[in-house]
Protein backbone atom coordinates (compact mmCIF):
# COMPACT_ATOMS: atom_id res chain seq x y z
CA UNK A 1 0.00 0.00 0.00
CA UNK A 2 1.16 3.40 -0.88
CA UNK A 3 2.04 6.76 1.29
CA UNK A 4 0.43 9.62 -0.25
CA UNK A 5 2.27 13.44 1.19
CA UNK A 6 0.18 16.14 0.40
CA UNK A 7 0.84 19.79 0.66
CA UNK A 8 -1.39 22.20 0.52
CA UNK A 9 -1.82 25.55 1.65
CA UNK A 10 -3.10 27.04 5.22
CA UNK A 11 -6.68 27.19 6.14
CA UNK A 12 -8.23 30.29 6.33
CA UNK A 13 -7.32 32.73 9.53
CA UNK A 14 -11.17 32.62 10.18
CA UNK A 15 -11.37 28.76 9.86
CA UNK A 16 -12.10 26.61 6.97
CA UNK A 17 -15.66 27.67 5.70
CA UNK A 18 -19.16 26.66 6.99
CA UNK A 19 -20.84 28.15 4.25
CA UNK A 20 -20.26 29.33 0.82
CA UNK A 21 -21.16 32.92 -1.26
CA UNK A 22 -22.57 30.91 -4.01
CA UNK A 23 -24.44 27.76 -3.99
CA UNK A 24 -23.57 26.33 -7.46
CA UNK A 25 -20.35 26.21 -9.95
CA UNK A 26 -21.38 26.55 -14.02
CA UNK A 27 -21.56 23.10 -16.00
CA UNK A 28 -18.67 22.76 -18.10
CA UNK A 29 -17.55 19.50 -20.21
CA UNK A 30 -15.24 20.91 -22.38
CA UNK A 31 -12.37 22.98 -22.61
CA UNK A 32 -11.88 25.48 -25.46
CA UNK A 33 -9.72 23.07 -27.45
CA UNK A 34 -12.30 19.94 -27.13
CA UNK A 35 -10.41 18.40 -24.78
CA UNK A 36 -12.85 16.74 -21.75
CA UNK A 37 -12.48 18.18 -18.21
CA UNK A 38 -10.94 15.65 -15.70
CA UNK A 39 -13.25 12.12 -15.58
CA UNK A 40 -11.97 10.53 -12.88
CA UNK A 41 -15.11 7.07 -11.62
CA UNK A 42 -15.97 8.98 -8.80
CA UNK A 43 -15.64 12.16 -6.78
CA UNK A 44 -16.40 12.00 -2.35
CA UNK A 45 -16.17 16.56 -2.27
CA UNK A 46 -19.26 19.03 -3.24
CA UNK A 47 -17.65 21.12 -5.74
CA UNK A 48 -17.36 24.37 -4.95
CA UNK A 49 -16.02 24.03 -1.39
CA UNK A 50 -12.46 24.86 -0.51
CA UNK A 51 -10.37 21.62 -1.45
CA UNK A 52 -7.43 22.95 -2.17
CA UNK A 53 -6.44 23.93 1.70
CA UNK A 54 -5.52 21.62 4.34
CA UNK A 55 -9.00 20.51 5.34
CA UNK A 56 -10.38 20.47 1.86
CA UNK A 57 -7.58 17.44 1.44
CA UNK A 58 -8.25 17.94 -2.57
CA UNK A 59 -11.12 15.73 -1.40
CA UNK A 60 -9.29 12.88 -1.73
CA UNK A 61 -9.03 11.09 2.29
CA UNK A 62 -12.00 8.68 1.41
CA UNK A 63 -10.57 7.02 -1.81
CA UNK A 64 -7.38 6.99 -0.80
CA UNK A 65 -7.31 5.38 2.86
CA UNK A 66 -10.71 3.25 1.42
CA UNK A 67 -7.97 1.55 -0.75
CA UNK A 68 -5.91 1.10 2.16
CA UNK A 69 -3.33 3.77 1.08
CA UNK A 70 -2.18 6.41 3.96
CA UNK A 71 -2.79 9.81 3.01
CA UNK A 72 -0.38 12.31 5.01
CA UNK A 73 -1.49 15.91 4.31
CA UNK A 74 0.06 18.76 5.66
CA UNK A 75 1.20 22.99 4.83
CA UNK A 76 4.90 22.39 6.36
CA UNK A 77 7.12 22.30 3.26
CA UNK A 78 9.98 24.44 3.84
CA UNK A 79 13.34 24.56 5.98
CA UNK A 80 14.78 21.48 7.77
CA UNK A 81 11.95 20.57 10.26
CA UNK A 82 9.13 20.75 7.72
CA UNK A 83 6.48 18.00 7.90
CA UNK A 84 6.87 17.35 4.41
CA UNK A 85 10.96 16.24 4.55
CA UNK A 86 9.99 14.35 8.01
CA UNK A 87 7.53 12.10 5.63
CA UNK A 88 9.52 11.91 2.19
CA UNK A 89 11.66 8.79 3.07
CA UNK A 90 9.17 6.20 2.67
CA UNK A 91 6.87 8.42 0.21
CA UNK A 92 5.36 6.97 -2.94
CA UNK A 93 3.71 9.84 -4.27
CA UNK A 94 4.03 13.83 -3.44
CA UNK A 95 1.32 15.93 -4.50
CA UNK A 96 1.59 19.74 -4.24
CA UNK A 97 -0.05 22.97 -5.84
CA UNK A 98 1.55 25.64 -7.01
CA UNK A 99 0.24 28.29 -5.14
CA UNK A 100 1.98 26.59 -2.18
CA UNK A 101 4.41 24.08 -3.90
CA UNK A 102 6.40 21.35 -2.59
CA UNK A 103 9.90 22.07 -4.12
CA UNK A 104 10.95 18.91 -5.12
CA UNK A 105 14.69 19.34 -5.61
CA UNK A 106 17.65 17.42 -6.07
CA UNK A 107 18.10 16.89 -2.55
CA UNK A 108 14.93 16.06 -1.49
CA UNK A 109 14.54 13.26 -4.36
CA UNK A 110 17.39 11.65 -3.39
CA UNK A 111 16.28 11.40 0.01
CA UNK A 112 12.83 9.82 -0.73
CA UNK A 113 13.80 6.38 -2.21
CA UNK A 114 10.44 4.80 -2.57
CA UNK A 115 9.25 8.15 -4.71
CA UNK A 116 7.34 6.99 -7.86
CA UNK A 117 5.42 9.75 -8.67
CA UNK A 118 5.14 13.88 -8.20
CA UNK A 119 1.70 15.48 -9.28
CA UNK A 120 0.73 19.03 -9.80
CA UNK A 121 -2.45 19.76 -8.51
CA UNK A 122 -2.79 22.71 -11.06
CA UNK A 123 -0.57 23.53 -13.87
CA UNK A 124 3.46 23.93 -13.88
CA UNK A 125 5.76 21.12 -12.64
CA UNK A 126 8.77 24.00 -12.46
CA UNK A 127 8.77 23.72 -8.67
CA UNK A 128 10.37 20.15 -9.41
CA UNK A 129 13.72 19.30 -10.53
CA UNK A 130 12.25 17.77 -13.71
CA UNK A 131 16.02 16.38 -14.45
CA UNK A 132 16.72 15.07 -11.28
CA UNK A 133 13.17 13.11 -11.67
CA UNK A 134 14.13 12.19 -14.98
CA UNK A 135 17.34 10.62 -13.74
CA UNK A 136 15.28 8.89 -11.05
CA UNK A 137 12.07 7.35 -13.59
CA UNK A 138 10.03 9.21 -11.22
CA UNK A 139 6.79 10.18 -12.95
CA UNK A 140 5.55 13.82 -13.24
CA UNK A 141 1.87 14.98 -13.45
CA UNK A 142 -0.26 17.84 -14.05
CA UNK A 143 -3.83 18.55 -14.45
CA UNK A 144 -3.51 20.60 -17.99
CA UNK A 145 -6.43 23.27 -18.48
CA UNK A 146 -7.60 22.65 -15.57
CA UNK A 147 -6.97 26.73 -14.54
CA UNK A 148 -5.94 28.28 -17.74
CA UNK A 149 -9.57 29.74 -18.30
CA UNK A 150 -9.15 31.21 -14.45
CA UNK A 151 -5.73 32.49 -15.07
CA UNK A 152 -6.57 34.33 -18.05
CA UNK A 153 -9.59 35.96 -16.34
CA UNK A 154 -6.97 37.34 -13.95
CA UNK A 155 -5.12 38.95 -16.85
CA UNK A 156 -7.45 40.54 -17.96
CA UNK A 157 -8.62 41.68 -14.25
CA UNK A 158 -4.87 43.00 -14.04
CA UNK A 159 -4.50 44.77 -17.09
CA UNK A 160 -7.67 46.75 -16.73
CA UNK A 161 -6.66 47.03 -13.03
CA UNK A 162 -3.13 48.75 -13.79
CA UNK A 163 -4.27 50.66 -16.89
CA UNK A 164 -7.46 52.26 -15.05
CA UNK A 165 -5.73 52.68 -11.85
CA UNK A 166 -8.25 50.61 -10.24
CA UNK A 167 -6.14 49.80 -6.60
CA UNK A 168 -5.17 53.28 -5.43
CA UNK A 169 -8.75 54.88 -6.06
CA UNK A 170 -10.26 52.06 -4.58
CA UNK A 171 -7.96 52.45 -1.50
CA UNK A 172 -8.75 56.40 -1.63
CA UNK A 173 -12.62 55.10 -1.11
CA UNK A 174 -11.45 53.24 2.04
CA UNK A 175 -9.35 55.81 3.19
CA UNK A 176 -12.44 58.17 3.17
CA UNK A 177 -11.11 60.27 0.39
CA UNK A 178 -12.94 61.55 -3.00
CA UNK A 179 -9.49 61.98 -4.81
CA UNK A 180 -10.55 62.35 -8.28
CA UNK A 181 -7.24 64.19 -9.49
CA UNK A 182 -5.14 61.98 -7.61
CA UNK A 183 -6.95 58.80 -8.84
CA UNK A 184 -7.06 60.02 -13.26
CA UNK A 185 -3.36 61.14 -12.71
CA UNK A 186 -2.11 57.79 -13.54
CA UNK A 187 -5.54 56.28 -15.55
CA UNK A 188 -6.15 55.57 -18.75
CA UNK A 189 -8.30 53.93 -21.66
CA UNK A 190 -6.99 49.98 -22.64
CA UNK A 191 -9.11 50.59 -26.37
CA UNK A 192 -6.20 51.08 -28.73
CA UNK A 193 -3.19 50.05 -27.14
CA UNK A 194 -1.36 47.49 -28.35
CA UNK A 195 -1.38 44.07 -26.17
CA UNK A 196 1.05 41.30 -26.49
CA UNK A 197 1.42 37.46 -24.62
CA UNK A 198 4.75 35.86 -24.57
CA UNK A 199 3.50 32.90 -25.18
CA UNK A 200 0.34 31.77 -26.81
CA UNK A 201 -0.71 28.43 -25.46
CA UNK A 202 -3.50 27.34 -23.18
CA UNK A 203 -3.88 30.79 -21.41
CA UNK A 204 -1.67 33.32 -23.72
CA UNK A 205 -4.80 32.17 -26.31
CA UNK A 206 -7.61 32.52 -24.11
CA UNK A 207 -6.10 36.01 -23.15
CA UNK A 208 -6.24 37.49 -26.48
CA UNK A 209 -9.61 35.66 -27.29
CA UNK A 210 -10.70 37.99 -24.32
CA UNK A 211 -9.22 40.77 -25.04
CA UNK A 212 -10.79 41.21 -28.74
CA UNK A 213 -13.96 43.05 -27.70
CA UNK A 214 -11.86 45.82 -26.12
CA UNK A 215 -10.66 46.99 -29.58
CA UNK A 216 -6.98 46.77 -28.81
CA UNK A 217 -3.72 45.77 -31.35
CA UNK A 218 -2.84 41.54 -30.48
CA UNK A 219 0.08 40.65 -30.47
CA UNK A 220 2.35 37.13 -29.77
CA UNK A 221 5.19 35.47 -29.51
CA UNK A 222 5.51 31.82 -29.17
CA UNK A 223 8.16 29.17 -30.64
CA UNK A 224 5.16 28.17 -32.55
CA UNK A 225 3.10 29.69 -34.89
CA UNK A 226 -0.81 29.56 -34.29
CA UNK A 227 -3.10 28.69 -37.47
CA UNK A 228 -3.78 30.72 -40.14
CA UNK A 229 -7.41 30.71 -39.41
CA UNK A 230 -6.64 32.21 -35.78
CA UNK A 231 -4.42 35.16 -36.57
CA UNK A 232 -7.01 36.25 -38.91
CA UNK A 233 -9.91 35.74 -36.58
CA UNK A 234 -8.12 37.90 -34.36
CA UNK A 235 -6.25 39.42 -35.99
CA UNK A 236 -2.86 39.15 -34.81
CA UNK A 237 0.55 39.98 -35.23
CA UNK A 238 3.24 37.07 -34.63
CA UNK A 239 6.59 38.52 -33.05
CA UNK A 240 9.64 35.89 -33.39
CA UNK A 241 11.47 37.70 -30.02
CA UNK A 242 10.66 39.32 -27.21
CA UNK A 243 12.39 42.43 -28.24
CA UNK A 244 10.37 42.98 -31.67
CA UNK A 245 7.46 42.65 -29.19
CA UNK A 246 8.31 44.39 -26.43
CA UNK A 247 9.03 47.46 -28.81
CA UNK A 248 5.77 47.68 -29.69
CA UNK A 249 3.06 47.13 -27.14
CA UNK A 250 1.90 49.11 -24.16
CA UNK A 251 0.62 45.97 -22.30
CA UNK A 252 3.08 42.70 -22.65
CA UNK A 253 1.80 39.71 -20.26
CA UNK A 254 3.90 36.19 -19.59
CA UNK A 255 1.84 33.30 -20.26
CA UNK A 256 5.03 30.77 -21.17
CA UNK A 257 5.93 28.10 -18.60
CA UNK A 258 9.59 28.41 -16.54
CA UNK A 259 12.14 26.02 -17.52
CA UNK A 260 15.93 26.68 -17.95
CA UNK A 261 15.39 28.71 -21.41
CA UNK A 262 12.97 31.44 -20.03
CA UNK A 263 13.79 31.52 -16.53
CA UNK A 264 14.77 35.80 -16.01
CA UNK A 265 13.82 36.78 -19.59
CA UNK A 266 12.84 39.96 -18.36
CA UNK A 267 15.52 41.17 -16.86
CA UNK A 268 17.23 44.56 -16.51
CA UNK A 269 18.63 44.71 -20.15
CA UNK A 270 15.40 43.72 -21.90
CA UNK A 271 13.10 45.65 -20.23
CA UNK A 272 15.14 48.76 -21.68
CA UNK A 273 13.59 47.03 -25.22
CA UNK A 274 10.14 47.94 -23.32
CA UNK A 275 7.96 51.07 -24.64
CA UNK A 276 8.42 53.69 -21.39
CA UNK A 277 5.72 53.48 -19.50
CA UNK A 278 4.45 49.92 -20.71
CA UNK A 279 2.95 47.89 -18.67
CA UNK A 280 3.47 44.34 -17.54
CA UNK A 281 1.75 41.04 -16.31
CA UNK A 282 3.00 38.12 -15.08
CA UNK A 283 1.04 35.19 -13.99
CA UNK A 284 3.23 32.63 -15.46
CA UNK A 285 5.87 32.45 -12.64
CA UNK A 286 7.80 35.02 -10.30
CA UNK A 287 11.31 33.57 -11.89
CA UNK A 288 10.54 34.41 -15.44
CA UNK A 289 11.40 37.98 -14.20
CA UNK A 290 14.63 39.07 -12.47
CA UNK A 291 12.90 40.35 -9.25
CA UNK A 292 15.15 43.64 -8.37
CA UNK A 293 15.22 44.93 -12.06
CA UNK A 294 11.17 44.75 -12.08
CA UNK A 295 11.47 46.87 -8.69
CA UNK A 296 13.97 49.21 -10.84
CA UNK A 297 11.59 49.75 -13.46
CA UNK A 298 8.43 50.73 -11.85
CA UNK A 299 11.27 53.04 -9.87
CA UNK A 300 12.53 54.70 -12.79
CA UNK A 301 9.51 54.95 -14.45
CA UNK A 302 10.63 52.89 -17.61
CA UNK A 303 7.12 50.36 -16.58
CA UNK A 304 4.37 52.06 -15.34
CA UNK A 305 2.85 49.21 -13.54
CA UNK A 306 3.48 45.47 -13.05
CA UNK A 307 0.65 43.06 -11.45
CA UNK A 308 1.04 39.06 -11.36
CA UNK A 309 0.35 36.44 -8.36
CA UNK A 310 3.51 34.79 -9.07
CA UNK A 311 6.26 34.90 -6.97
CA UNK A 312 9.35 33.38 -5.92
CA UNK A 313 10.07 31.93 -4.02
CA UNK A 314 7.12 30.82 -2.87
CA UNK A 315 5.55 31.97 -0.17
CA UNK A 316 7.42 35.32 -0.78
CA UNK A 317 9.37 36.06 2.33
CA UNK A 318 8.09 40.19 4.15
CA UNK A 319 10.56 41.88 2.38
CA UNK A 320 10.22 40.94 -0.93
CA UNK A 321 10.86 43.76 -3.28
CA UNK A 322 7.63 42.81 -5.12
CA UNK A 323 5.08 43.60 -1.75
CA UNK A 324 6.43 47.13 -1.51
CA UNK A 325 7.70 48.20 -4.92
CA UNK A 326 5.18 51.44 -6.37
CA UNK A 327 2.51 50.82 -8.80
CA UNK A 328 2.24 47.01 -8.30
CA UNK A 329 -1.20 44.94 -8.92
CA UNK A 330 -0.22 41.97 -6.69
CA UNK A 331 -1.81 39.48 -5.40
CA UNK A 332 -0.36 35.93 -3.71
CA UNK A 333 -0.37 33.26 -6.12
CA UNK A 334 -4.87 32.80 -6.34
CA UNK A 335 -5.77 33.52 -9.94
CA UNK A 336 -5.02 29.33 -10.44
CA UNK A 337 -6.96 28.25 -7.25
CA UNK A 338 -10.56 29.92 -7.44
CA UNK A 339 -13.09 27.29 -5.69
CA UNK A 340 -13.90 27.08 -9.72
CA UNK A 341 -10.74 25.78 -10.82
CA UNK A 342 -10.23 23.66 -7.61
CA UNK A 343 -13.00 21.55 -8.61
CA UNK A 344 -11.43 20.46 -11.57
CA UNK A 345 -8.21 19.98 -10.73
CA UNK A 346 -9.22 17.99 -7.57
CA UNK A 347 -10.78 15.54 -9.87
CA UNK A 348 -7.99 15.66 -12.16
CA UNK A 349 -5.40 14.56 -9.72
CA UNK A 350 -8.22 12.03 -8.52
CA UNK A 351 -7.87 10.91 -12.08
CA UNK A 352 -4.14 10.72 -12.54
CA UNK A 353 -4.73 8.44 -8.90
CA UNK A 354 -6.78 5.76 -10.08
CA UNK A 355 -5.31 5.44 -12.87
CA UNK A 356 -1.56 5.01 -11.40
CA UNK A 357 -2.89 2.47 -8.81
CA UNK A 358 -5.14 0.72 -11.49
CA UNK A 359 -2.34 0.34 -14.06
CA UNK A 360 -4.23 1.77 -16.75
CA UNK A 361 -1.90 5.15 -18.34
CA UNK A 362 -2.45 8.32 -17.23
CA UNK A 363 -4.03 10.53 -20.43
CA UNK A 364 -1.02 11.84 -22.49
CA UNK A 365 -2.44 15.51 -21.95
CA UNK A 366 -1.35 15.20 -17.96
CA UNK A 367 2.65 13.55 -18.71
CA UNK A 368 5.30 15.80 -18.17
CA UNK A 369 8.09 13.32 -17.00
CA UNK A 370 8.01 9.75 -17.32
CA UNK A 371 10.22 6.63 -18.31
CA UNK A 372 13.42 9.16 -17.89
CA UNK A 373 11.93 11.82 -20.14
CA UNK A 374 9.68 14.66 -20.81
CA UNK A 375 6.75 13.20 -22.01
CA UNK A 376 3.26 14.52 -23.11
CA UNK A 377 2.77 18.30 -22.52
CA UNK A 378 6.00 18.34 -20.81
CA UNK A 379 7.76 17.12 -23.95
CA UNK A 380 5.82 20.14 -25.95
CA UNK A 381 6.20 23.28 -23.76
CA UNK A 382 9.09 22.72 -21.23
CA UNK A 383 13.01 21.91 -21.87
CA UNK A 384 14.91 19.36 -19.83
CA UNK A 385 17.03 20.68 -16.91
CA UNK A 386 16.21 22.68 -12.90
CA UNK A 387 14.48 25.55 -12.55
CA UNK A 388 14.21 25.10 -8.75
CA UNK A 389 17.34 26.91 -7.31
CA UNK A 390 16.84 29.29 -4.58
CA UNK A 391 13.84 27.70 -3.41
CA UNK A 392 15.24 27.12 0.42
CA UNK A 393 14.31 31.12 0.63
CA UNK A 394 10.77 30.54 1.08
CA UNK A 395 11.83 28.95 4.31
CA UNK A 396 11.98 32.57 5.69
CA UNK A 397 8.47 33.47 5.29
CA UNK A 398 6.55 33.99 8.57
CA UNK A 399 2.73 33.32 9.15
CA UNK A 400 1.07 37.14 9.33
P1 LIG B 1 0.48 25.74 -22.33
O1 LIG B 1 1.41 24.58 -22.30
O2 LIG B 1 -0.84 25.59 -22.99
O3 LIG B 1 1.19 26.98 -23.03
C1 LIG B 1 2.51 27.31 -22.84
C2 LIG B 1 2.99 28.01 -24.07
O4 LIG B 1 4.29 28.54 -23.80
C3 LIG B 1 3.12 27.09 -25.29
O5 LIG B 1 2.42 27.70 -26.35
C4 LIG B 1 4.62 27.09 -25.54
O6 LIG B 1 4.94 27.13 -26.88
C5 LIG B 1 5.03 28.42 -24.97
N1 LIG B 1 6.46 28.53 -24.71
C6 LIG B 1 7.27 27.67 -24.07
N2 LIG B 1 8.52 28.14 -24.05
C7 LIG B 1 8.50 29.32 -24.69
C8 LIG B 1 9.50 30.27 -25.02
N3 LIG B 1 10.77 30.06 -24.67
N4 LIG B 1 9.12 31.37 -25.67
C9 LIG B 1 7.83 31.56 -26.04
N5 LIG B 1 6.85 30.69 -25.78
C10 LIG B 1 7.19 29.58 -25.12
O7 LIG B 1 0.32 26.19 -20.81
P2 LIG B 1 -0.76 27.16 -20.14
O8 LIG B 1 -1.05 28.26 -21.09
O9 LIG B 1 -1.90 26.38 -19.59
O10 LIG B 1 0.09 27.68 -18.90
C11 LIG B 1 1.27 28.44 -19.10
C12 LIG B 1 1.98 28.65 -17.80
O11 LIG B 1 1.20 29.47 -16.95
C13 LIG B 1 2.21 27.36 -16.97
O12 LIG B 1 3.36 26.66 -17.38
C14 LIG B 1 2.35 27.90 -15.59
O13 LIG B 1 3.70 28.26 -15.34
C15 LIG B 1 1.50 29.16 -15.61
N6 LIG B 1 0.25 28.97 -14.86
C16 LIG B 1 -0.01 29.80 -13.80
C17 LIG B 1 -1.12 29.60 -13.02
C18 LIG B 1 -1.47 30.52 -11.88
O14 LIG B 1 -2.25 30.15 -11.02
N7 LIG B 1 -0.93 31.73 -11.84
C19 LIG B 1 -2.05 28.48 -13.28
C20 LIG B 1 -1.75 27.76 -14.50
C21 LIG B 1 -0.61 27.98 -15.22
P3 LIG B 1 4.98 25.89 -27.83
O15 LIG B 1 3.65 25.25 -27.74
O16 LIG B 1 5.21 26.58 -29.13
O17 LIG B 1 6.09 25.05 -27.35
Amino acid sequence: MAKIVCVLYDDPVTGYPKTYARDDLPHLERYPDGQTLPTPRYIDFVPGTLLGSVSGELGLRKYLEGNGHQLVVTSSKDGANSVLDRELHDAEIVISQPFWPAYMTAERIARAPKLKMIVTAGIGSDHTDLQAAMERGITVAEVTYCNSNSVAEHVLMMILGLVRNYIPSYNWVMKGGWNIADCVARSYDLEGMQVGTVAAGRIGLRVLRLLKPFGVGLHYMDRHRLPESVEQELNLTHHTNLASLSKVCDVVTLNCPLHPETEHMINADTLKGFKRGAYLINTARGKLCDRDAIAAALESGQLAGYAGDVWFPQPAPADHPWRSMPHHGMTPHISGTSLSAQARYAAGTREILECYFEGRPIRNEYLIVQKGELAGVGAHSYSAGNATKGSEEAARYKKQ
